[in-house]
């Protein structure tokens, strides 16, 4: 299944990558220093290797996206059969493609209930931004074009782009651009762990809900357009919802006439055990934005589900949506979409995850949090966080800061041949949804020999 190795000259391919290529969220200097990015060269079910034939378990899935594992050959001959058909059409001139439409009517299926109409775009940025104009367009159409405000959440994680950095809550990228844009507002994020960790779950929960509704009413509920929220945040470090919070969350968006909006960027297409984490947690939004797992990392695509209300809005009341991408539902990505959905939907990846891979994950970190450096160890569905403390019982920091600790562990995990990210002072993981439970195994394994090793370095911080 492997593709075949081939000779790379590493000294040079380094030297240009130094010179000419900018890799995401990089410190260049630091690249630099440490001799350059490692460069990876081939990929197969759930592992990687680097130029040097240094092999990784992929604990991130890719980036949170490949749940089909890498070397899907399905997916490969789809992309090539489909390029040769018709590579590239847009959907600007009154056209659609084939695999565009079955692709929408596949994703609206498994999505049911009133979310029926997909929009296309080519990131999960993208699918945030489509978003906002159906939200702010929905608005004006309704004869409310002052419902301009956005609440979203500290550490929400919502792209990259000037909209997406501004509508998510990350201060390292407001800090960057003057951001956020006008109108965006960030409420506490529900991690019980940091802000509640004396606090029972019900009370926690009942505080971070209000903090919605307080800041709704601070705003003016009229003015108030959306909230969004991942159902599961994931860059801002696994944080699970309290039991009962998203339900009160809809409730108060419904109180006040408040968009209720899911990005399912990481939590969409199997990651929390239902194909959607909406579903996982019972409520029922009015847009969902969606990519990564989508094709599972294979092609750029990602989709905006709109529910039928909106739609109907959107096209009795309106003119032109006056919104659209080149690459809108390219063909050759939604080809490789719907294949990889047809993938999972084969193999019985979600209800496997459900009832497999997340219980066998959530009793492998059971096992961790009994380790002296682990405050807390979390998962739902294949999503994983595990909390390092220097104080057993406590959700104290080494060094008496977060962000310390994380990086020495998560840089000792990759030398031991697991890919996982060090976020703050946790260790996330997002396996692909095809590991199995020895796969689960090694990944838990590897982080307890990981931080059995840091211990020293820890202490001395
Ligand atoms: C990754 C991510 C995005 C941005 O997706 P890109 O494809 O990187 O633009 C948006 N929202 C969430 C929840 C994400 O995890």
């Amino acid at each position: 299944m492997s593709a075949p190795k081939r000779n790379y000259n590493k000294a040079e391919l380094i030297k240009k990558d130094l010179a000419h290529h900018m890799p995401a969220q990089a410190d260049y200097s630091h690249i630099e220093a440490r001799g350059g990015s490692t460069i990876i060269t081939r990929a197969d079910g759930c592992n990687f290797y680097d130029i040097d034939g240094k092999e990784y378990l992929d604990g991130m899935a890719g980036l949170w996206c490949v749940a089909v594992g890498y070397g899907r050959k399905e997916l490969a001959e789809v992309a090539y059969e489909q390029m040769l058909e018709l590579p590239y059409y847009n959907s600007f001139f009154k056209t659609a493609n084939v695999p565009a439409i079955e692709l929408a009517t596949k994703i609206a299926g498994i999505a049911g209930g009133k979310l029926q109409h997909v929009f296309f775009n080519s990131s999960g940025s993208e699918s945030v931004d489509t978003m906002y104009r159906v939200v702010r367009r929905y608005h004006a159409l309704m004869g409310q074009p002052e419902r301009k405000a956005f609440i979203a959440r500290t550490n929400g994680y919502h792209g990259s782009t000037v909209l997406g950095a501004s509508l998510g809550g990350m201060s390292a990228m407001h800090a960057m651009d003057d951001a956020p844009v006008p109108d965006m507002h960030h409420i506490m994020q529900p991690y019980k762990f940091n802000l509640g960790f004396d606090e029972t779950e019900e009370a926690f929960c009942d505080r971070a809900v209000k903090s919605l509704e307080d800041k709704i009413l601070e705003l003016g509920a009229d003015k108030v357009a959306a909230f969004v929220a991942e159902p599961i945040q994931g860059a801002g470090g696994v944080i699970i919802p309290p039991e009962g919070y998203w339900k009160k969350i809809e409730a108060v968006c419904r109180k006040y006439g408040v968009l209720l909006v899911c990005d399912e960027v990481i939590c969409g297409y199997g990651r929390t055990g239902e194909w959607f984490g909406h579903q996982t947690y019972g409520v029922t939004p009015d847009i969902i934005t969606t990519a990564k797992q989508l094709s599972s990392g294979y092609a750029p695509i990602s989709a905006t589900i709109i529910s039928s209300d909106i739609f109907e809005v959107l096209k009795t009341k309106g003119e032109d949506f006056v919104h659209g991408y080149t690459y809108s539902g390219h063909p050759m990505c939604a080809a490789v979409a719907l294949k990889n959905l047809e993938i999972m939907e084969n193999e019985n990846l979600v209800a496997k995850t459900r009832d497999i891979t997340a219980p066998h994950l959530a009793k492998a970190l059971k096992r961790l949090e009994s380790h002296e450096l682990v405050g807390e160890a979390r998962s739902k569905g294949l999503l994983g966080a595990v909390e390092i403390v220097a104080e057993k019982g406590t959700n104290k920091r080494f060094g008496g800061k977060e962000g310390k600790a994380g990086p020495i562990v998560r840089d000792i995990c990759i030398k031991n041949g697991l890919m996982v990210r060090g976020i703050r002072d946790s260790i996330v993981m997002c396996p692909p949804l095809v590991i199995d439970t020895a796969g689960i195994d090694k990944m838990v394994d590897i982080i307890e020999k990981s931080l059995n090793e840091a211990k020293a370095e820890l202490l001395k911080i």
